[in-house]
């Protein structure tokens, strides 16, 4: 299947040939042709899979098919609202990008920032506004937007946006909408409150799913780590030494912990940065771009600023903490192996983390295998069932895990199931 076999129109598959895509993804093949025929669309898939790409290329098509010819002015016919900056800012990259070689005009607001500027791309005209809700609410009240032209509505990562407490904002703003529109709803779990707000959404509509053991058990090479609180700084530096010229992304549950542990990685000269919802947005925006163009390795994140993020050859993430969310893992493993890349997604686990582990187990539906090769492994290990690693570790995992050296690893520590004298206590 090609885009063209799609039915995409040649202006949209040139700039997809530029951006090197060559075939749709799953959620891409699935969902251009209903929304080609006007339909609207539940899609429950999360970032990572093409979604963004699945939604803003048929809107774009028919922005430029469906135009008004005897209307010169240029009015908000799309609009796409997200949770965060950083989501809304990679939207807004890729309606450009996709849009490059029509007359379709894009911009983003969210908050965080003077208005100013938003404004003044506003008044130019523009064909699609994406937008968080809190910003967007905003400009409205001040007579700055107004929807009664949108004919294409997008509401993106909806389990998210409840999460961030926005389904107010949701709902005014879903009451503001024309009726006559095509409305498409995503969301990465569809618990009841979502369902509910769905259906304040959407008419008629066809269902889309991508599961995420779809997304991410295929792709993403796993492993887990066992290892107390007290030792989790210095299995980092081990994993990160490993392969100082790898980018790798690692997620920490709090926005304190983010803190610390660029600081703990300064003390073993490893530059480090972090983004979470207390630094400023230039501040945000200055370690994304670092982190994109290489010059920051590693870049540690909270979830709701790592929402979004989408660097090219990011081949490592380090969920430093598990989150209590089972989904939420889903979501951060996905920020490597994106469309058709391989990752590596590496998790370390303390006693506390244990109860986490199992539900993340038991959602995506797989033992993670475990590493017991490397210098901090936690004793209290000897209670869970463990599954051996896999065998088939790309080189780079080997090389990581030290699985290469099945003697006991490159520091020559040897695994849990040898009696290991060289093992740090316990704390
Ligand atoms: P998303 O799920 O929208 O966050 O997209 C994940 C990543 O996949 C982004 O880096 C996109 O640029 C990329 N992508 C989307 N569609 C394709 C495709 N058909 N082929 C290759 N890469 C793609």
């Amino acid at each position: 299947m090609t885009f063209k076999d799609l039915g995409i129109i040649e202006p949209i598959l040139k700039a997809l040939a530029a951006e090197g895509y060559t075939n749709p993804t799953p959620i891409q093949e699935q969902s251009i042709p209903i929304l080609l025929k006007g339909k609207d669309l539940l899609g429950c898939a999360q970032t990572g899979t093409g979604k963004t790409a699945a939604f803003s290329i048929p809107i774009i098509q028919q922005l430029v098919t469906n135009r008004d010819t005897n209307s010169h002015q240029r009015k908000i016919r799309t609009l796409v609202v997200t949770p965060t900056r950083e989501l809304a800012i990679q939207i807004g990259e890729n309606f450009t990008s996709y849009a490059r070689f029509t007359d379709i005009r894009s911009t983003v607001i969210f908050g965080g920032i003077k208005q100013g500027r938003q404004t003044d791309a506003l008044k130019k005209g523009v064909d699609v506004l994406i937008a968080t809700p809190g910003r967007l609410l905003d400009l409205m009240n001040q007579g700055f937007i107004s929807l009664r032209d949108i004919q294409y509505a997008v509401l993106d990562e909806a389990d998210q946006m409840l999460d961030m407490g926005f389904i107010h904002d949701i709902k005014k703003i879903i009451a503001k909408l024309p009726d006559n529109r095509q409305s498409l709803f995503f969301s990465a779990t569809m618990p009841k409150a979502i369902v509910e707000l769905s259906r304040k959404l959407l008419g008629d509509f066809e269902q889309v799913t991508i599961k995420p053991q779809q997304a991410t058990a295929e792709k993403v090479e796993q492993a887990l780590y066992f290892v107390s609180k007290k030792n989790k700084p210095s299995l980092l530096v081990h994993l990160l030494e490993k392969d100082p010229n790898d980018s790798a992304l690692v997620f920490s549950r709090t926005k304190h912990g983010a803190n610390k542990i660029v600081k703990q990685l300064a003390k073993a000269d490893i530059k480090a940065d972090a983004i979470h919802g207390n630094k400023s947005q230039n501040a945000r925006q200055k370690a994304l771009g670092d982190f994109k163009n290489g010059d920051l390795k590693v870049l540690v994140a909270t979830d709701i600023a790592a929402r979004g993020i989408d660097v090219e050859e990011l081949s490592l993430v380090i969920n430093y903490d598990l989150p209590n969310v089972p989904e939420t893992y889903v979501h951060r493993i996905g920020r490597t192996g994106r469309a058709s890349a391989s990752g590596i997604a590496l998790s370390f686990c303390d006693t506390e983390e244990r109860p986490y582990l199992k539900d993340i187990q038991k959602l995506i539906n797989q033992q993670v295998p475990v590493i017991t090769d490397h210098p901090f492994v936690d004793d209290g290990i000897e209670d869970v069932p463990l599954q051996p690693a896999k065998k088939h570790h790309n080189n780079r995992q080997r090389q990581r895990t030290g699985h290469s050296n099945p003697r006991g690893g490159r520091n020559g520590n040897r695994s849990r199931s040898s009696n290991n004298s060289n093992r740090p206590k316990r704390d």
